[in-house]
Parts: structure tokens; sequence; C-alpha cells
């Protein structure tokens, strides 16, 4: 269910402007507002999950949804040769959106560890 003041279900149901990239009946892929590389696009469920360590058994095929949306967007994009797909999972791990999102980034070099 969509939650009032969640501004990712606000993008989902299309009442807040965003740039998208693909979309389908439970997934959908965005540009990122504050891009942390030349390509950065934001990976959501359209149904409101709050992080990661919210996921339940039943969101199982759903996660791998979201996983196999980051590689058409890749694809879409054409850098489905080198991307990093990561999810910051609560606010110590600089989570600052509680709705589920993958970034995908690319388009620069990767450094590792991430930092
Ligand atoms: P995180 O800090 O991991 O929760 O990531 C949240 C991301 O959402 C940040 O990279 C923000 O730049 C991005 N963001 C926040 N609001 C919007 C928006 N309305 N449209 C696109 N990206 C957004």
């Amino acid at each position: 269910m969509a939650m009032a003041d969640c501004i990712f279900c606000k993008i989902a149901s299309g009442e807040t402007r965003a740039r998208i990239v693909y979309e389908d009946g439970d997934t959908l892929a965005f540009s990122d507002l504050n891009p942390q590389a030349p390509t950065h696009v934001l990976i959501i469920p359209r149904r409101h999950i709050t992080g990661l360590s919210s996921a339940v058994e039943e969101d199982g095929e759903l996660l791998g949804k979201l996983q196999l949306t980051a590689v058409k967007t890749a694809k879409l994009l054409k850098v489905e040769d080198a991307f990093r797909l990561v999810t910051n999972n609560g606010r110590g791990a600089g989570q600052s959106v509680n709705h589920l999102h993958y970034h995908l980034l690319a388009g620069r070099k990767m450094l590792w560890p991430p930092g």
C-alpha cells in the first residue's frame, strides 16, 4: 500500500515527477536527483517496503525482479558491462529515503572499498 508521505510512493503513482528510465507492473527505475556518477538510477518496487531488512519471505520474487530491472535498465543505458548496484539499509548505512531502493551507478571508475 502507498504511504502518504513517501516520496518514492509518489513517484511510483505518478503524483511526483521523475525521469523514468524503465517501468513495469512491479518495479520502476528513475534518475537520481543528486547523481553520484554519470549514470545514477534508482530501482524501486512500486509497493512500499521500508528497506531491505523489512523484506519478508513473500517478497522474494519481487526482490529478484528488482535485480532483473536493474539489468534491463543497465542494458537500456548501455552500461551493462560495468555497473554497481547498492542499497543503503538503515540510517547508519546512509539510507535517507525509507522506501527500498537500489542505486545503479556507472560511468566512472568504482572504488573499493566503497567507503
Ligand atoms: P539513500 O540515501 O540511499 O536513501 O538514497 C536516496 C536517494 O534518493 C538519494 O541519492 C537522493 O538523491 C535520491 N532522491 C531523493 N528524492 C528524490 C527524488 N524526488 N527524485 C529522484 N531522486 C531522489
